[in-house]
């Protein structure tokens, strides 16, 4: 048996990537009897009937296992933002980071319209770029326009699966474009897409971009913390995890508790305002919901 991963799944038949070549599959096996839906991103084993025919025989266990769009053992998520038009939002993208590191995946953002910043709105965006990076994520600035910093985005997609994710008009498709020539993805397209996927069942497509994997749809559309405990959230923010064993309480929920090492680190400045605010009140968010069911 061969082993793949499917990169397609559409009226019955499952587009199983292998050794650079794909094999048009149907679902047989022991998966059957375990009740499992083969999902695009699965990693599977196949036996091939011949040189472009074989059958699913096994589903191997899944890292995770995205809603929408439909697809399995995704290891990162690209969060585009546009710098202007719409403007950037840093409680956005902080309710974006938390859903992403909740469900173990990868973030790399992307500040995108880098092009359209002004003198006024430039030092603004840079400093929120220079308070990411400070974090530690990995922050990447473009312009589809000037096809500035495209390009660096490549090698973060080597090796893995990863999904675009990002409000309507912030450049999502025209940055697959980009990357890919040839794709000729409708810009404004993938975006629409989302909202009539609630009604139609729209089939999901992994391409082939960088010497990886990336869904041709946006994921993460629903931004609410439904599955997300009180608990989850301080471990959500990199920079107060990295503080909280000295926290003079375990489980220090950097509330109201005394002695709290990422309140001090706020007072000094360390952490910035705007994202402690971010966290008080996701964690309001969450508690109501509590109360609310
Ligand atoms: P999506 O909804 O996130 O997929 O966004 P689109 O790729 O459809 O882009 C929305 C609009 O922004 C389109 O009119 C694009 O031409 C425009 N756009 C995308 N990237 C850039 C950019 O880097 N600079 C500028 N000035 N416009 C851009
Ligand atoms: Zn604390």
């Amino acid at each position: 048996m061969a082993e793949g991963k499917i990169i397609k799944a559409l009226s019955g038949f499952y587009y199983v990537l292998s050794e650079g070549k794909v094999i048009q599959c149907r679902g047989r096996g022991v998966f059957r009897k375990q009740k499992i839906t083969p999902l695009v991103g699965d990693y599977v084993l196949f036996e091939a009937s011949s040189q472009t025919d074989g059958y699913i025989m096994e589903v191997r266990e899944r890292k995770n296992e995205l809603v929408r769009p439909p697809i399995a053992n995704v290891n990162q998520a690209i969060l585009v933002f546009s710098a202007v038009e719409p403007d950037f939002s840093s409680i956005l993208l902080d309710r974006f980071l938390v859903l992403v590191e909740s469900k173990k995946i990868r973030p790399i953002i992307v500040i995108n319209k880098m092009d359209l910043l002004s003198g006024k709105t430039k030092p603004i965006v840079e400093g929120y770029i220079r308070d990411y990076r400070h974090i530690g994520y990995d922050v990447i600035a473009t312009s589809t326009v000037t096809k500035s910093g495209v390009e660096q985005l490549l090698p973060y997609l080597e090796g893995r699966i990863s999904v675009f994710a990002g409000q309507s008009g912030v450049g999502k498709s025209s940055l697959l474009n980009a990357l890919r020539p040839g794709l000729n993805l409708k810009t404004n397209d993938i975006s629409t897409h989302l909202g009539r996927g609630k009604h139609t069942t729209r089939h999901v497509e992994l391409i082939e971009i960088g010497g990886g994997l990336v869904a041709d749809t946006p994921g993460f559309s629903a931004l609410e913390f439904n599955d997300l405990e009180e608990g989850q959230l301080p471990l959500c923010f990199p920079e107060f995890l990295e503080r909280s064993h000295e926290c003079k309480f375990r489980g220090c929920t950097h509330m109201s508790e005394p002695k709290c090492a990422v309140k001090k680190a706020l007072e000094a400045g360390d952490i910035p305002a705007y994202r402690y605010n971010h966290y008080v009140s996701f964690m309001e968010e969450i508690k109501e919901r509590k109360t609310r069911y």
